[in-house]
């Protein structure tokens, strides 16, 4: 062991995102402990977990205290609640980068700050502003919550004039984005990890599928250079000033050939889960080198793969296995419509075999 990596991470959520990083960490030597709600988390079953608030002061003082390093399976975790851990424990990826991916107009200005392209938007917080931002910006458009929103929970499309009153329960809520809605052809996400001495190990680009403005199934590698190029550019721009350690996602529409920021996750992604039947090394596991300080592993593909979410109840699992190269995750979540409960992957060698297979996958596969 290096003098500088550490064995014990403290995590806190104990999602599918925490019992994956779990699970790659015991290979390596590493010991994680939770923080979560529910003794039925899925991390329960690899880690041992306390029970709590995610934001409990003294659950988050002990599991500082068992810890050599704190992360996060879930990244909303206020800067008040994080402040008084970080003399205690070392925190990654570093505070500033949860509180920048927390607001959905900080996030865009750090984008635009790097010269990264994101979508024409504005800040709301009054029914004035909405109407100001839509004489702006124009009808179609996305209103969002600028905080706590994923999966496309807490946005609504604008397509006309009419909608706008029915959009005025969200603007009650306060502190929204509006946003012009991007006519894309095509979203993909770059996933890598960068490590403590700034060393980036930046995974092949997955296109992603999204419906309802959750993530359905992905495709990578996404084999176009001049793309992926420009996204690791972004991506080594936004890691460098967040002074980054850990795995990190930005995402992207497509317009006009040219990449345009939607999001960021500082985290492992959804869209990063085919890396870890898909290359050489998993997210999880280099998210776990990266945070502990141990050399980060190739993400090098070892062919070509497709991902699909299970959501809302789970699919016919032995139909599923019977697929030749498909690995198949269960997160041991209960079904509830729209949640995230398991996915499966597909590998093969040649993109045609993976399309074919992907093909015969989504006949299996419900979302409800
Ligand atoms: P988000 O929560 O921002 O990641 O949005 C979830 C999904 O909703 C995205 O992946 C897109 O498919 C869709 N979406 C979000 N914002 C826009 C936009 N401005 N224009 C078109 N589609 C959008």
């Amino acid at each position: 062991m290096s003098a500088r990596s550490f064995t014990r991470v403290g995590i806190v959520g104990a999602g599918q995102l925490g019992r994956m990083m779990a699970l790659a960490g015991i290979p390596l030597g590493l010991r994680c402990v939770f923080l979560d709600r529910g003794a039925d988390s899925p991390g329960a079953a690899v880690a041992p977990i306390l029970l709590g608030e995610l934001e409990d002061a003294r659950l988050l003082r002990d599991l500082a205290s068992q810890s050599d390093v704190l992360t996060f399976d879930w990244e909303n975790i206020s800067a008040g609640a994080l402040a008084p851990l970080a003399k205690r424990v070392v925190i990654r990826p570093p505070p500033a980068a949860l509180e920048h991916s927390q607001d959905r107009l900080h996030e865009k200005t750090l984008f635009s700050r790097l010269k990264i392209p994101v979508t024409p938007h504005a800040a709301v917080d009054s029914r004035a502003d909405l109407d100001r931002a839509v004489r702006k910006l124009g009808l179609p458009g996305v209103l969002k919550t600028r905080r706590l929103g994923y999966d496309g929970k807490g946005q609504v499309v604008l397509r006309d004039a009419a909608q706008l009153e029915s959009a005025g329960a969200l603007v009650g809520v306060g502190g929204l984005i509006y946003e012009k809605f991007q006519d894309f052809r095509l979203e993909v996400s770059i996933v890598g990890a960068r490590a403590p001495d700034g060393r980036c190990a930046l995974y092949p680009l997955s296109a992603n599928t999204h419906s309802g403005g959750v993530l359905r199934y992905g495709i990578a590698p996404f084999h176009n250079a001049g793309l992926e190029r420009r996204a690791a550019v972004y991506f080594k721009r936004v890691a460098a000033a967040l002074d980054y350690v850990g795995v990190l996602a930005i995402e992207f529409f497509v317009v006009g050939g040219k990449l345009m920021a939607n999001e960021m996750a500082p985290r492992v992604h959804n869209s990063g889960h085919w890396t870890i039947e898909g290359c050489a090394t998993s997210q999880f596991e280099n998210h776990m080198r990266a945070i502990c300080g141990l050399p980060l592993g190739s993400t090098r593909a070892l062919g070509h793969t497709a991902m699909v979410n299970f959501l809302g109840c789970m699919p016919d699992r032995d139909r599923l296995l019977a697929i030749d190269g498909l690995a198949y995750h269960d997160y041991g979540k209960e079904p509830r419509p729209g949640r995230k409960l398991g996915h499966c992957t597909i590998l093969k060698p040649l993109a045609k075999q993976r399309d074919s297979a992907l093909r015969n996958v989504l006949k299996l596969v419900h979302w409800r």
